[in-house]
């Protein structure tokens, strides 16, 4: 199992911090677990291409979480000439109403649709790839998802759990993925709460939304929809997940010293291995080991 984080921002634009998503791989499958704007870059800087990508897993749809989303269906479909599987796509509803509007004949993509399809020169590009005409459409397949859900895969499972952000207007879910390499759990956006507490619990790898400083939530809604960084201490400790990732970064605590501050505040109450999450880095499933001197 490899964790790769392919961005650990907010929506707040900024190119040191794509929004949210990380990048799964376990035997052929790559899983995408939210793909936020300027996650599908950051997945071309780590190497891998979207014809790879076989599952995107939608914690919310917030636009900071699925703004990507139209890009990785239609370059797989692009790129992958009728060869690789459609992409198994789990999400909140209304994925798939807004799905549907995307891709639908009539839908946001429909006119751009028809010309790959059906003018010559798309067919040209089609056939020198690879392809062999009549080409279909995307046909993402896609399942909405709901608080207990399990969903299986080849040699994994992946439980859906609810978490508390921004209802009653969203649904809101964090994710637990087991496989034989490990437990990665992924929060979504989510304040402390139960939901997440029981996904994380005993996890090799929490990466978590840590929004804010504790102590400066604006309103109690906000410190009740949003992880505090004392607050994720306390569950990555409580949980006892073995490394805790830092994400969902905000510049209020991306600063230099505050980020020496927040991991020596949290160090306080947490004893695993604590990880100030950067865009493209990869984190183990055990523990950090010492590299070679050089
Ligand atoms: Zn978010």
């Amino acid at each position: 199992m490899e964790v790769t984080l392919l961005g650990t921002g907010t929506p707040t634009p900024s190119l040191k911090r794509m929004s949210s998503g990380y990048m799964v791989r376990i035997g052929d499958d790559t899983m995408i677990f939210d793909c936020g704007p300027g996650t599908y870059h950051r997945m071309m800087q780590a190497g891998v291409s979207a014809t790879e990508v076989t599952h995107i897993f939608l914690s919310h749809l917030h636009y900071d979480h699925c703004l990507d989303y139209q890009r990785f269906v239609l370059t797989h479909w692009d790129q992958g000439v009728g060869k690789v599987p459609e992409l198994k796509v789990y999400g909140p509803a209304p994925l798939a109403r807004i799905n549907q509007q995307l891709f639908d004949r009539d839908g946001v993509w429909g006119p751009d649709l028809s010309a790959r399809t059906e003018n010559e020169l798309s067919i040209d590009v089609y056939r020198q790839r690879g392809g062999f005409p009549p080409r279909a459409w995307p046909d993402p397949q896609v399942t909405e998802i709901e608080n207990g859900k399990v969903i299986e895969g080849r040699n994994w499972s992946l439980k859906v759990g609810s978490v508390v952000h921004v209802q009653p207007q969203l649904y809101c879910f964090g994710f637990r993925l087991e496989s034989p390499e490990g437990v990665f759990v992924y929060s979504g956006d989510t304040g402390p709460c139960a939901g997440i507490e029981k996904l994380a619990t005993g996890c090799d790898i929490l990466a978590s939304m840590c929004h804010y400083l504790t102590g400066t939530a604006p309103s109690e809604g906000f410190a009740a929809g949003c992880m505090g960084h004392m607050e994720l201490a306390e569950l990555g400790e409580k949980a006892e997940v073995q490394n805790l990732v830092i994400s969902h970064v905000t510049t209020q605590i991306d600063q230099p010293g505050m980020r020496e501050r927040v991991l020596r505040e949290m160090a306080t109450i947490y004893s695993g291995n604590l990880f100030f999450g950067e865009d493209l880095m990869t984190i183990p499933v055990g523990a950090p080991s010492p590299p070679i001197l050089d």
